[in-house]
């Protein structure tokens, strides 16, 4: 199975994605969290993307279809595919296309989480993560239990992403309306685009996705 999880920052794409990696043992392929990793290790693509993803903008078609080839190539071929955050324009989903079709593979489903932009900002704002075990919170929807301790893991150390402050934010919906959200008529002409109400709650979100997969 491979699906595509699409939607603006904050709609709760890796949310999700965690979610079905747990239930399906399917894999995540986040560019963001790829090019997170790049710019931490200061790798040629870090350095290059660096800046952009500070001020919200897209990196080049070319750096993240690289990316997302180098990792499906890594993965078995039996293990499916969630598509987080990829692709974010028109070149994208053709150069999945191609990708995919290299190996094997088709796109079963393209989920769109359909979200209120105001209230993106308040979510994206106030989200942070644990440093060491990456689970994620909310300063205003959900605290750690014991103030300044990570729930599954224990540790003191939490982090922000350097783009989530709100003039970044804004930009990064702006990037979503101008250059995302035009690939979606391309997947609908497909027949193989669901879309689910996003400001549901976490688990009723989960369970229309589930309702998506099994085909229901
Ligand atoms: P995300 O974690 O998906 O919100 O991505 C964070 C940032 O990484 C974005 O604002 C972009 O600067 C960059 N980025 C992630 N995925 C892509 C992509 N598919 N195409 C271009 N830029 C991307």
């Amino acid at each position: 199975m491979n699906i595509i999880l699409l939607g603006p920052p904050g709609a709760g794409k890796g949310t999700q994605a965690a979610r079905l990696i747990e239930r399906h043992g399917m894999r995540q392929l986040s560019t963001g969290d790829m090019l997170r990793a790049a710019v931490a290790a200061q790798t040629p693509v870090g350095l290059e993307a660096k800046a952009v993803m500070e001020r919200g903008e897209l990196v080049s078609d070319a750096i993240v279809s690289a990316l997302i080839g180098d990792e499906l190539t890594a993965m078995g071929p039996d293990v499916g595919a969630i598509f987080d955050g990829y692709p974010r324009t028109a070149a994208q989903a053709e150069a999945l296309d191609a990708i995919l079709a290299q190996h094997g593979r088709a796109l079963d489903h393209v989920i769109e989480l359909e979200v209120d932009e105001d209230a993106l900002v308040e979510r994206i704002t106030g989200r942070f993560t644990c440093a060491t075990c990456g689970k994620g919170y909310h300063d205003t929807f959900e605290r750690p239990l014991a103030e300044g301790t990570c729930d599954r893991c224990g540790s003191h150390s939490f982090k922000r992403r350097p783009d989530d402050n709100e003039d970044t934010v804004r930009t990064r919906m702006a990037e979503y309306r101008a250059k995302t959200a035009p690939i979606l008529p391309g997947y609908d002409a497909r027949g193989i685009v669901s879309r689910i109400d996003g400001m549901a709650p976490i688990d009723a979100v989960t369970d229309a996705i589930e309702r998506v997969l099994a085909g229901a």
